[in-house]
This record gives C-alpha cells, sequence and structure tokens, in this order.
C-alpha cells in the first residue's frame, strides 16, 4: 500500500486511532518505540517528531544527539489488538540528522542503501522468506520465564490440543489479522519448539515483517501465560532456534535464480559464490550474540561448515527442490537474535559480489558433512564457520567488503558493542569450570 498523508489523518478519524507508536530498530536488532498521543499527528507527518539519539544503542553521536523521525507511510497498521484507551497504530520509521539527512547508523536506512545498489544493477527485488523457529516455556506465579517447557512433542507432531498449539494458533490468526501470509506453522524437533512461515517479500518489508512477528510472538505467549523466546539455543542437548533465510533475486516478475530447465542459473550460483566467500565475516552479523554459537555445533540441525548442497540440510546454503518463481536459496546459519536490517544488507550485497566477482564456486557436497573426516573435507574446500562470538569478529574484521557493506558508522558502533560483549563472557566463570575444575586441582 502506498498511502498519503491525508489517508493517514482519515484512517486516524474513522477508526478512532487515540496513539501512534513510531518504530525503529536498535544495532542489536531490539524494537524501539516513540509513542505519541494522535494529536500530534501533524508533526508525525512532517517528519518533525524528534528522539534522542544518544541513549539508544549504536545512535551514539556526542555531537549530535538530536535524531528526526521519518515514518515510512507504507508501514501504517492499526493493531489488532485492543486497548482501553483507544486503538494504536504504529508507523515503521526511518531515521533523520537535524540536517534533513537519512542516518547512515539506522540499519533501516542502511539496507535502503544496498536495495538501491541492486537497483542499480538492473534487479527489482530481493524476495526474502524467512523461518522463524521459538521456544515456548512456561511461566511462574510471578509470570517469570521458568526453564520448564511447555510441552514434550515433537517434529510435526499431532498432539491433543495443548498451551502451545493454542497459543501458537493465536498467534497465526494475529498476524493474519495483521496482513500476514503465513505459509506454514508446526511443532519443530524440540519439545516446546514451535515455528512459524511466512510467504517471501521484498527485502525492506520482509525485515520489518521479522520484527513486527517477535513482538507479536512475545505478546500472544503472554497472553496464553507464557515465555516465548528466540534465544538461539535456550537449553543444551537439543536443538536450537534458527531463522532460515529464504532468497531470490527478481526482474519484475521474472525469478533471475530460476533456469528454464528449473535448475539454479547461473546468476544465483555466483549470487551464492559471493556469500559463500564472505560468510564468515557474515556469520558475526548473522549470528551476533554469545549463545548464537551454541547452536551452531554439529548434530543439532544447524550448519558448521561453509558449503552448499540440494541434498541435505548439514551445510551453511541448502537448494531447495522448489520450482520456477520459488527457485531460492535457504541460508540455513541466522538466526532470530540478528538484527534483520543488517543481515539482509550484508548478505544481499555479498550475493552482489560475486554477481560482479568471478569466484570460483566449490562443488555441491552431497554427503552429510557431520560424517565426513577433516581430511575429506579440506580435499572438497570446505572450511568451517567461526566458532565463537570473537572468532567471527575477527572475520569481520578482516572482511573489508562486508564492513562497507554495513557502512562506517554501523560498523563501529558493532564493533563496540560485540567487543564488550565478548569480554564480559570471557570473564564470566561459569559453574561447569568450577564443577570440572575445582576437583581437580
Ligand atoms: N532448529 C534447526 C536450527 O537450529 C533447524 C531445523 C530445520 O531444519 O528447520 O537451525
Ligand atoms: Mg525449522
Ligand atoms: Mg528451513
Amino acid at each position: 500500500h502506498k498511502y498519503s498523508s491525508e489517508d493517514i489523518k482519515k484512517m486516524v478519524a474513522d477508526e478512532n486511532v487515540e496513539f501512534l507508536c513510531l518504530m525503529f530498530t536498535d544495532i542489536n536488532g531490539i524494537i524501539k518505540n516513540v509513542e505519541v498521543p494522535v494529536s500530534q499527528i501533524d508533526k508525525v507527518l512532517a517528519n518533525k517528531i524528534t528522539f534522542d539519539g544518544s541513549s539508544i544503542d549504536g545512535f551514539t553521536r556526542i555531537e549530535e544527539s538530536d535524531m528526526l523521525l521519518h515514518p515510512d507511510l507504507s508501514t501504517w497498521l492499526i493493531f489488532p489488538w485492543g486497548s482501553e484507551h483507544g486503538k494504536v497504530a504504529r508507523l515503521i520509521c526511518d531515521i533523520y540528522t537535524t540536517d534533513g539527512e537519512p542516518f547512515a547508523g539506522d540499519p533501516r536506512v542502511n539496507l535502503q542503501r544496498i536495495i538501491k545498489k541492486m537497483k542499480d544493477m538492473g534487479y527489482s527485488n530481493f524476495n526474502i522468506g524467512p523461518e522463524p523457529e521459538f521456544f515456548l516455556f512456561n511461566t511462574d506465579d510471578k509470570g517469570n520465564p521458568t526453564l520448564h517447557l511447555n510441552d514434550d512433542g515433537s517434529y510435526f507432531d499431532f498432539s491433543p490440543v495443548d498451551l502451545g498449539e493454542n497459543c501458537r494458533r493465536d498467534i497465526v490468526l494475529e498476524l493474519e489479522k495483521m496482513g500476514f501470509e503465513v505459509e506454514a506453522s508446526h511443532h519443530e524437533v524440540a519439545p516446546g519448539q514451535q515455528e512459524i512461515d511466512f510467504k517471501y517479500e521484498d527485502a525492506l518489508s520482509a525485515a520489518d515483517s521479522i520484527q513486527m512477528f517477535k513482538l507479536v510472538v512475545k505478546t500472544i505467549a503472554k497472553q496464553h501465560g507464557l515465555y516465548a523466546t528466540f534465544m538461539p539455543k535456550p537449553l543444551q542437548g537439543i536443538n536450537g532456534s534458527g531463522m532460515h533465510i529464504n532468497m531470490s533475486l527478481f526482474d519484475g516478475d521474472t525469478n533471475i535464480f530460476d533456469d528454464e530447465n528449473d535448475k539454479l542459473s547461473p546468476i544465483a550460483k555466483q549470487f551464492m559464490s559471493g556469500i559463500l566467500k564472505h560468510a564468515r565475516a557474515l556469520t558475526a552479523v548473522n549470528n551476533p550474540t554469545i549463545n548464537s554459537y551454541k547452536r551452531l555445533v554439529p548434530g543439532f540441525e544447524a550448519p558448521t561448515y561453509i558449503a552448499w548442497s540440494s541434498k541435505n540440510r548439514s551445510p551453511l546454503i541448502r537448494v531447495p527442490a522448489a520450482k520456477g518463481k520459488s527457485k531460492r536459496v535457504e541460508m540455513r546459519s541466522v538466526d532470530p537474535t540478528t538484527n534483520p536490517y543488517l543481515a539482509i544488507a550484508a548478505i544481499l550485497d555479498a550475493g552482489l559480489d560475486g554477481i560482479n566477482s568471478s569466484y570460483e564456486l566449490v562443488p555441491e557436497v552431497k554427503e552429510n558433512i557431520y560424517e565426513m573426516t577433516e581430511e575429506e573435507r579440506a580435499a572438497d574446500g570446505i572450511i568451517d564457520l567461526p566458532s565463537t562470538l570473537h572468532n567471527s569478529l575477527k572475520a569481520l574484521r578482516k572482511d573489508e567488503y562486508v564492513q562497507q557493506s554495513l557502512g562506517k558508522g554501523l560498523t563501529n558502533s558493532f564493533f563496540a558493542a560485540k567487543n564488550a560483549e565478548w569480554a564480559q563472557y570471557q570473564q564470566t566463570v561459569s559453574q561447569w569450570e568450577r564443577d570440572t575444575y575445582m576437583p581437580l586441582y
């Protein structure tokens, strides 16, 4: 939808909207919200709402802390959940500086920069279909999350209706009311683990939708007395939660990733070669937390090696058997703690580098990589994904291309935030260490 200011004012009046949520996302992928009463609508539509950027992670620029919110009118949406104080609507915003320039440190602004680069290369859309997974935990009397999972179901289980299933259905209904096209929802492999897949959208809308999705899941779970978490590996010994990213490049109605024989087109292979080339640095962006790396271990359906396959699910990239318009590649490393604006910008730009360069694409892996020996992997040119946040940050430090995909300001604030996180973790002495070493030494 493309709404004008007049359309929005009419909807505000017709629908009795009382509050406006002006939303944006910080560098850690956390949604931020400036809420204004509807009396401020003219100021909102004139892009005149300011906020103090220095209190937002990653936006800090001491010399210039006032920032402007430019609402993207196409994101207008009235929340379906009621409020005793009247209806609440949201607008997703781009951040501008007080000089009237788009703020390069805003992840959403940065994604639009990379999309423009793609368009200048002659493609119209980068379509993204995300597959977010999450866990539902029971809460205690005070409403705080416990470590008790809500069910002991498993993949595609059709168990008697339980709390989790009811909750998942409510989430799906709520998403549909908000305009999401939900393609599938199912119980995942681990107990208490759920997955909801929604239909592909162009890159910017997909990133907006992922952010909204997390909010809806958490909100509805809470109404069911459950706690939903997108933490990648909340419990050891069982599968973690990923957020696979299905992607394809379109030119108008034509899927550039498809060829006449329903095979992956040469452009798609070049795109993939770019992702594989930059995979280690991309991991810092796609898996940005300490906990992300507890998921990227062998044996739990998460990737640990940089390779591609149409046959099995152990490598970084899988090429599903889909045909025609649905021809796509699936990147399996990404997890839901990523900032989707940063992740999609970096993945897209790495793919564009593959198209512009002529990297050699390693041959497809046909066997289960988890079962290959180190020698076999080396012979096939298969290298590891970084095994810790520390290692992926080092890889990002070495990859100037991926740094420029984020831009200088975002790269600097990303390193500042993540190096601090690593240092803090590194200095934390865990119970595992005490249990293991105290009896011995
Ligand atoms: N939960 C798995 C992961 O950590 C993915 C399972 C699947 O193939 O959907 O990535
Ligand atoms: Mg899944
Ligand atoms: Mg998948």
